[in-house]
């Protein structure tokens, strides 16, 4: 009998995404009959190592595939999903991602789907529902008041509800099978309605002004196809406005339309804007959802129900049916980028993903990015200006006051409390800018000029008086009590040095006792809502005084403040890291664009004791762009971003010896390595060396060729996270937006 072999066996495996931290994606075996169904994008619980996790498809392997010698190939545990639940686009953005940030791709993946999918619930395309079957079994219920509650209800709902609404009211899913075993209701499933809306305008467009127009017209000549575009126009120039009508040209075409904002929370108007232009679905997503109500959005995102999809930086992972346009409103803002973890830039992950849709991207702004002046520069983004104030009013004058000079109440100059009390007098609103919350920044003791020091950080306490005093470490959290004495001299005098805005607040009601004085900080808007009745009671004519930190300088329309002051502008002038003056330039623009928004002029001063600054020259007497040119100038000279691509190591241990030289000796490594085409920073302990009680040390790598920094850095940086010493935290930030 001749010899007979058999070939190898070669089982069915898929390549999964998992949500660990590891760089590869993992094989896994599978059955004939689940290897048919699997679908690349959909997910499936798998075993590693001894945890269960729930990843994704990234590709079914052909039996010619190499099997990776390095793993035991393990089973499936089971496919989750029939469908794909992130299409071919998204994951292709996430891959390109995942790379492009050095981040793992499991927990790039991750990013992308809402908690309950996350953790494996089921998607779900049906409702459960209950329906009324005898409309007369009052008689069969007189026991249980619980049951009489739910038939009431259901009586109510002769078309049937959902077990979600039923339980949100009280009812109990164990109360309902029991009306059920009773022959008195009945469970069954029902599709969702996934069906987009019609569309149609809910309020007439505003005349387009020439600025607005042109923008508009040149944006609508592309709808079809990728191009990027920097909307450039001065605060309360009408952006919105001409988002709106591209908007509708694009809804009009049956597609959806992706707006990225900084945070939702904060602006209720931008949203209202929206609802009342269009009838139409809007999806909103964001983290103040709760997991269920994310989950909805995005699958009416996903499934197209959803035309308006207005969400933040992580909204531009969503999975979307037909994407026509994104668009990205204060393209400057920092929370556009994710500072912990997977530390992506929506702007720039947004201009991908615009790309493989081959759909247009506007970013809009009155302070833009330098990234993307540099990028209009080099023509990869158009520039589209809006020049004047939309409508009648008028941009406001900035002033210098020298706080060296004249007399002064409460670190406020004699002229600004004069000029305050004359826009109040008249009924109009001020606004006061203070980026400094709690009561006062320092607690010094009086005789031995001891400070209340955090004990884990390089830090000082910040004093709260709210809701009580107490001492409180804005880097770190950690919470003291008041101390009732120096500890180092015994005295009992100790002073509160510095001003925050609880502290401002206490003075202005003491200058201004007639008037009332709001404070618009993370302390005074904790609660859900409370932004939301501010705002309101500013959109009434009444003299207010409004005092507040960041939340305010958001792209907030404020039509009866006049008058708009900023108390502490030199720590922004003083700071070492090169993107200080940016910063400072975009605050003070988009602080002062709150005032004059009405019928009123505006006026803006600046209180500082460096009236010499040349940064508060140029905004003086040019504007932002006459800034944005000097800076980018600067910045090319100095060959810093984005005229250089740079990347930043971030190193965190119990000792900043083992820190330096771990950072030396790979330092050195790289030198070698990449034959001088990367500079290297470093390596420096970090702005404040300790926090939390660990030592932290930066390392910059900079480089004019941005292919070979993320070439050499990949298998450098894979080494140096695998030799680290356990008690060491390493993390890799790609175009960093902060050396912090
Ligand atoms: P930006 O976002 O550029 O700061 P907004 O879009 O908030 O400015 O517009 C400022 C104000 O001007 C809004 O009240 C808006 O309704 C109004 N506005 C915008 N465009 C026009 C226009 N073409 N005619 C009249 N008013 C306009
Ligand atoms: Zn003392
Ligand atoms: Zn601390």
């Amino acid at each position: 009998m001749p010899n007979t072999v058999s070939p190898p066996f070669v089982p069915y495996r898929i390549r999964v995404a998992v949500p660990a931290h590891v760089y590869d994606c993992f094989d896994y075996q599978i059955s004939a009959e689940d290897y048919e169904q699997a679908k690349v994008g959909a997910r499936v619980a798998v075993p590693f190592g001894s945890r269960n996790l729930i990843g994704v498809v990234m590709q079914k392997l052909t039996p010619d595939t190499p099997e990776n010698p390095k793993f035991k190939l393990k089973p499936i545990q089971a496919l989750l999903d029939d469908d794909a639940i992130l299409d071919n686009k998204v994951l292709t953005l996430l891959t390109w991602a995942a790379q492009y940030y050095q981040f793992p791709i499991g927990e790039v993946m991750q990013s992308a789907l809402p908690t309950l999918l996350r953790q494996g619930k089921p998607y779900d395309l049906l409702a459960h529902m209950w329906r009324l079957l005898d409309q007369h079994a009052e008689d069969k219920i007189k026991r249980s008041e619980k049951q009489q509650l739910a038939y009431k209800i259901l009586k109510l709902h002769p078309a049937g509800t959902s077990e979600n609404i039923l339980n949100l009211a009280g009812i109990e899913t164990a109360t309902l099978k029991a009306l059920e075993k009773k022959g008195i209701c009945e469970a069954y499933l029902e599709q969702k309605d996934f069906s987009p809306q019609a569309l149609s305008l809910a309020q007439m467009p505003l005349t387009a002004n020439p600025d607005q127009k042109h923008a508009i017209q040149q944006v609508l000549k592309s709808l079809s196809s990728y191009h990027a575009y920097l909307l450039d126009g001065l605060t309360g120039s009408g952006k919105t406005e001409v988002y709106l009508q591209i908007m509708y040209e694009v809804l009009k075409q049956g597609k959806q339309v992706l707006v990225l904002v900084p945070e939702i929370g904060l602006t209720p108007q931008t949203i209202s804007r929206f609802q009342s232009r269009f009838h139409c679905h809007i999806a909103l997503l964001h983290s103040g959802l709760t997991d269920a109500k994310r989950l909805q959005a995005w699958q009416s995102a996903q499934m197209g129900k959803a035309s308006i999809i207005l969400g933040t930086r992580s909204a531009i992972y969503t999975p979307l049916h037909n994407l026509g346009l994104i668009i990205l409103d204060e393209e400057h803002d920092l929370s556009f980028k994710q500072q912990e973890g997977f530390r992506y830039h929506a702007r720039d992950v947004a201009l991908y993903r615009a790309h493989l849709e081959n759909c247009p991207i506007i970013l809009g702004s009155a302070t833009p990015s330098m990234e993307s002046y540099a990028l209009a520069d080099q023509g990869k983004l158009t520039r589209l200006e809006l020049n004047e104030r939309a409508g009648t009013a008028l941009l406001p004058k900035l002033h210098i006051l020298d706080l060296k000079v004249g007399r002064k109440q409460h670190g406020f100059s004699q002229f600004l409390l004069d000029e305050m009390h004359r826009r109040l007098a008249r009924k109009e609103q001020v606004l006061i800018f203070l980026n400094r919350r709690g009561y006062a920044p320092v607690l010094i003791c009086e005789s031995c000029a001891w400070q209340a020091k955090c004990p884990h950080c390089d830090a000082n306490f910040t004093l709260h008086t709210q809701p009580y005093q107490h001492l409180h470490c804005h880097h770190c959290g950690t919470i003291h009590r008041m101390p009732d004495h120096c500890p180092q001299c015994h005295h009992t005098e100790l002073k509160p040095i510095g001003m925050g805005t609880a502290k401002v607040e206490e003075s202005l009601k003491e200058l201004f006792p007639e008037f009332e004085v709001i404070r618009v900080d993370r302390d005074s808007t904790s609660r859900v809502g409370s932004w939301q009745k501010i705002y309101d009671r500013i959109q009434k004519s009444e003299p207010i005084i409004l005092l507040g930190t960041q939340m305010l300088a958001k792209g907030h329309h404020f039509p009866y403040v006049s008058l708009v002051a900023i108390l502490d502008i030199d720590s922004g002038l003083l700071s070492v890291d090169f993107r200080a003056p940016e910063r400072t330039a975009q605050l003070i623009v988009q602080v002062a664009g709150r005032a004059g928004r009405g019928e009123k002029k505006g006026d803006v001063y600046l209180q500082t004791l460096r009236p010499e600054h040349p940064l508060l020259h140029t905004l003086v007497d040019g504007d932002y762009r006459q800034f944005a040119r000097q800076t980018l100038k600067e910045r090319q000279q100095a060959l810093f971003p984005p005229y250089r691509y740079a990347a930043l190591i971030r190193c965190e241990s119990k000792s900043q010896e083992q820190n330096q030289q771990y950072l030396t000796e790979h330092a050195q490594q790289l030198r070698q390595i990449s034959e001088l085409n990367i500079d290297i920073w470093g390596p420096i302990p970090a702005p404040m060396e300790r926090k939390a009680g660990r030592y932290q040390a930066h390392m910059v790598l900079f480089s004019q060729d941005r292919a070979r920094l993320h070439y050499y850095l990949r298998a450098w940086w894979q080494n140096m996270l695998q030799h680290k010493p356990a008690s060491m935290k390493l993390s890799l930030d790609i175009d960093p937006q902060e050396l912090s």
